[in-house]
């Protein structure tokens, strides 16, 4: 009998705000446990939350992305129930009235065609602190995540394997980047995604009783733990057994998923609505604000630089990777670079010394303006390619400028005499080659400009070489 594996999506992300969600206290890590905090975000009782505007901005721009119908009125909800780093004993969320419904998340099948997940819903809610557990068996309580904005983005179920769950996961992240709204790492846990999992014949309709997955931190222990649980719940099905509906643990290094709790009700949180915070009310022209403020969106990038640029496809994957490294490639272009030797240098070199320094291009020592320049200079034959990839790797050093190596490798190339050395040793170590390009066969002239690029290292500049061999046997 053949199965089919339904999986549905319940995202987490923080918002990448500079402020909690309901006081001022700063979002983001902290240098020291609990300094970010105060009476509203520890929830001291008489303390009043209110509700800060660049969190519904982040919130609108996300709806906008995942193209969610965006409600007018919303509202808060207590969730409550008890854990060592909630000391409110409930979680602001919004249960009965999200701000956005529907949407879609777009992403690929495994034989690389399109595909949406349509979404449920995305509400606002806030976070809980962070229990750190020690080796020596005590626990400690960091509360500077509490109250940090959240947003849950829950999808409706649908057939599909785990690498697409995870194709899914990896589209919300990107776009969510795209727009700034969140910084994306799962490592670090402002991303975070529960997938719940069930299988059915394959012939069937109805979907069978599902599980939810926790404690998965990347691409591939998404795509891994429904692999390794759809096959476990084929096997209690086959084997004549029923699947409970539960949540499980991820265990990563085992490979396995294993019963954590059973499924928790809603009527178990008691939601009721949040009375210290007003009805939430988001009008046509806070939405329009927020749609003019978006970046411009990955496919009109896209389909933009493969007609007015003529990228092939191919090319771009790397550079849409980040909205950060399409606008420094766009910067170089504007600058004078053309196009595709732009795209050339930023895909050869700028992402290896990226990845060498692990280091975001937000940072990189070499301003755009640096690199087009640098661009110009090879191309007006002012430095070879070599040269250019060399002056390149020194000015990362800090305190070198780019634009000083520039000028000065370019005079100092004019009449180097480096240049004729190389020259005049690969000439006497080759007679052979010389007195055939004497007799009128050019043949060997590849040979030769191989031998002095060989030996300059690559900096030589093979159209100087080429006057000044011709030179010499003239
Ligand atoms: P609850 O309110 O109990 O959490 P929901 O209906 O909101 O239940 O579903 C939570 C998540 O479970 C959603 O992401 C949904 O897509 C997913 N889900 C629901 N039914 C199934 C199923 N049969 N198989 C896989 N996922 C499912
Ligand atoms: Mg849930
Ligand atoms: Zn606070």
């Amino acid at each position: 009998m053949s199965w089919t594996t339904v999986v549905g999506l319940e995202i987490h992300a923080q918002m990448a705000t500079q402020t909690k969600m309901f006081c001022a206290c700063r979002r983001g890590s902290s240098t020291s446990p609990n300094e970010s905090i105060c009476p509203v975000c520890v929830g001291w009782p008489g303390a009043l939350p209110v509700l800060q505007s660049e969190a519904i901005r982040c919130a609108i721009r996300a709806a906008l992305c995942l193209h969610c119908d965006i409600q007018e009125f919303s509202r808060f909800d207590r969730k409550n129930y008890f854990y060592p780093d909630l000391p409110k004993g409930y979680q602001i969320s919004q249960f009965y009235r999200p701000y956005a419904l529907g949407g879609v998340i777009p992403f690929e099948r495994e034989d690389g065609s399109p595909a949406e997940l349509p979404l449920v819903r995305i509400h606002m809610e806030e976070d809980a602190g962070k229990s750190v557990h020690e080796s020596d068996g005590t626990s400690r309580i960091d509360l500077n995540r509490c109250s940090s904005p959240l947003l849950e983005i829950v999808s409706e179920p649908l057939p599909m394997t785990g690498k697409e769950a995870a194709s899914c996961v990896r589209s919300v992240r990107d776009l969510l980047r795209w727009v700034g709204v969140c910084d994306g790492d799962m490592e670090k846990g402002n991303l975070r995604c529960d997938v719940n999992v069930s299988v059915m014949p394959a012939e069937s309709s109805e979907y069978g009783t599902r599980t939810e997955l926790k404690n998965l931190n990347s691409f591939v222990s998404i795509e891994r733990s429904v692999l390794v649980e759809s096959a476990r719940q084929i096997e209690v099905l086959t084997g004549g057994g029923e699947i409970r509906q539960e949540t499980r643990l991820w265990d990563q290094d085992r490979e396995i998923t294993e019963s954590m709790r059973g499924k928790e009700d809603s009527p178990d949180y008691r939601y009721f609505p949040e009375p210290d915070l007003p009805v939430v009310q988001i009008g046509s022209q806070d939405v329009e604000e927020q749609r003019a403020a978006l970046p411009e969106m990955p496919e009109i990038r896209l389909s933009r630089w493969l007609n007015d640029y003529g990228f092939p496809q191919l090319e771009t994957v790397p550079l849409m990777a980040r909205r950060a490294n399409g606008d420094y490639l766009e910067e170089v272009i504007q600058a004078g670079a053309d196009p595709s030797s732009a795209s050339n240098w930023f895909r050869g070199e700028i992402l290896r010394h990226l990845n060498d320094r692990s280091e975001k291009i937000e940072d990189f020592p070499v301003k755009a303006a640096e690199l087009a320049a640098l661009i110009a200079a090879v191309k007006e034959d002012r430095l070879s390619g070599g040269r250019a990839k060399s002056l390149l790797q020194e000015a990362l050093s800090p305190a070198v400028s780019l634009k000083s190596l520039i000028e000065d490798a370019g005079s100092q190339e004019q009449d180097s005499d480096a240049l004729a050395e190389w020259v005049d040793q690969v000439m006497q170590e080759n007679p052979d080659a010389i007195a055939k390009i004497r007799a009128g066969d050019m043949k060997p002239m590849g040979f030769l400009m191989g031998q002095i690029m060989k030996l300059s290292s690559g900096q030589a500049h093979p159209k100087k070489v080429q006057e000044l061999i011709r030179s010499r046997l003239s």
